[in-house]
């Protein structure tokens, strides 16, 4: 997967001398972040990359926890593609229900169940461009599957914890997923792809949050421009 991937999206870049001091620090970030989350990994119940892919489809404006309620018992219903074709859509609506959003995502889920039964055997494709044709799969989900269950990394996963601490960081001044993700496959180590957005994830959740971020706390400060304990103004408030 090329790391260009929006070169027609022109966004705001760096000059060559900014980019450096930029990586260096996005660099002492992930080391820090490395150290204070040891264990930082993908916190959705999977057995397989199917189940992954179902899994961050649901995930969309959802916290993790109530997708892995859900999912104890629909993966115990639907084991495969083909499951998913022969319920009605208004049972596996029910079954999906809680997560929000339900009629959009039993659409995306029997539409990727369709297009994976017909042409790949109800296998799920190893490539980027292959993810990005199913129904529903925009780059996050197609990242998250790349990088969690094929452990490769396609790109960096951009939900909301990402989209935060990036522009609070001052990695990225965007505000498009997209254009967040061009900036950061820029400045973060390709080998860190997968592991940086896990980072971001258990730091936003744990100290750097939405409403009242604990900066006083947090372990990045020193290379944070929005800390308030330099700016004197909480960021999110
Ligand atoms: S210093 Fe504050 S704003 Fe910056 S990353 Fe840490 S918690 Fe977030």
């Amino acid at each position: 997967m090329t790391t260009k991937l929006t070169s027609k999206i022109k966004s705001e870049k760096p000059s060559k001398v900014d980019l450096k001091g930029l990586k260096t620090r996005t660099r002492k970030i992930i080391q820090l972040l490395k150290r204070a989350y040891p264990d930082a990994k993908c916190s959705l119940n999977y057995s397989n990359a199917f189940e992954l892919l179902i899994a961050t489809i649901l995930s969309a404006q959802c916290t993790d926890e109530r997708v892995n309620i859900v999912t104890a018992d629909l993966f115990r219903k639907y084991r495969k593609p083909e499951d998913y074709l022969k319920v009605s859509e208004s049972e596996l609506q029910n079954d999906i229900r809680t997560t929000g959003f339900f009629r959009n995502k039993t659409r995306s889920i029997q539409g990727a169940a369709k297009v994976l039964t017909e042409h790949y055997s109800g296998r799920v494709p190893e490539t980027i461009e292959e993810l990005l044709e199913l129904p529903g799969v925009a780059r996050k989900t197609a990242n998250v599957v790349m990088g969690n269950a094929f452990g490769v990394a396609s790109g960096v996963v951009v939900d909301t914890h990402v989209t935060r601490l990036s522009r609070r960081l001052g990695l990225t001044q965007q505000k498009d997923p997209v254009k967040i993700e061009n900036d950061l496959i820029d400045i973060v180590p390709k080998s860190d792809w997968v592991i940086f957005s896990h980072l971001l994830i258990a730091h936003g959740r744990k100290i750097c949050k939405a409403r009242n971020p604990l900066c006083a706390e947090c372990v990045v400060e020193k290379q944070c421009p929005s800390s308030y304990l330099k700016t004197g103004v909480i960021p999110g408030s």
